[in-house]
């Protein structure tokens, strides 16, 4: 990524709270590598339509995560049909588990002043009688890095939420099976991706005329209660991304 200015920078990369820049978290932590990106391009027919994926893909998301909150704030939002199976596993999701969530603590802007950088945190929820940071994500799966994510959420909220006990990640995303073969159709971003089934059935997957079922959402939740690692982890990735923007932080007066 490169910047034109210190404005632009300060805006793209962080946060302004009472007076002081702080980066933030999400920016901070895609200082990793992630080799999947490269498949994922390479699977492409240019650059240009990879960034429209992701920008369609995060937009899908956000009206998700949107609506979600809303639910949890014990709203009864209007929901864009696009996501309407998704947001249906949810809400039978949510009735099952009994997830309730402090309204103070959704959407809430996180700064830990210690280590100097600031987030957002999707909500604090209880559920199975634990109180915990619950972030949510509309991806094909859960994977590690969002723990790097939720680390440095947790070092933030540490000291001034004692009751904290764990963290959670709520995955929400919505797929047609094929009813001969058991593999998936995922339509996101503008792009359809199918996947070869988890446990093989009837048809060989290879040679299957695929019979996809209606829309159906998908829901998942993992807790990762030990987060110490996971944040030491994280303040390195911080003191890389620290000195690849070394120019620009000099300049925001952060270092
Ligand atoms: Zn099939």
């Amino acid at each position: 990524m490169y910047y034109s200015n210190i404005e632009q920078f300060k805006k793209l990369s962080g946060y302004e709270i009472d007076g002081t820049w702080y980066p933030r978290v999400t920016k901070i932590v895609e200082i990793k590598a992630k080799p999947a990106l490269y498949k994922f391009y390479a699977d492409l027919n240019s650059f240009a339509e990879g960034e429209s994926i992701k920008e369609k893909s995060a937009s899908e998301g956000t009206l998700i995560h949107e609506a979600v909150e809303k639910i949890l704030l014990g709203q009864s939002p209007e929901i864009d049909p696009s996501i309407a199976p998704s947001i249906e596993a949810f809400l039978e999701f949510q009735n099952k588990k009994n997830i309730q969530v402090d309204p103070e603590y959704v959407e809430k802007q996180l700064v830990n002043y210690d280590d100097r950088y600031a987030g957002t945190l999707d909500t604090l929820a209880l559920i199975d009688g634990k109180v915990g940071v619950l972030d949510i994500k509309t991806s094909q799966a859960i994977y590690r890095d969002y723990n790097l994510q939720t680390s440095a959420y947790m070092a933030a909220l540490d000291k001034q939420y004692p009751s904290l006990q764990t963290r959670w990640i709520l995955r929400i995303d919505q797929n047609r099976i094929c009813q001969k073969c058991n593999a998936t159709l995922r339509s996101k971003g503008g792009r359809d991706k199918i996947r070869p089934p988890k446990i093989k059935i009837g048809v060989n997957y290879e040679k299957c005329e695929h019979r996809w079922s209606e829309l159906r959402g998908e829901i998942e939740l993992k807790e990762f209660p030990y987060w110490q690692e996971d944040y030491k982890a994280f303040l390195g990735g911080k003191k890389l991304w620290e000195w690849e923007n070394e120019y620009w932080l000099k300049q925001a007066g952060y270092i």
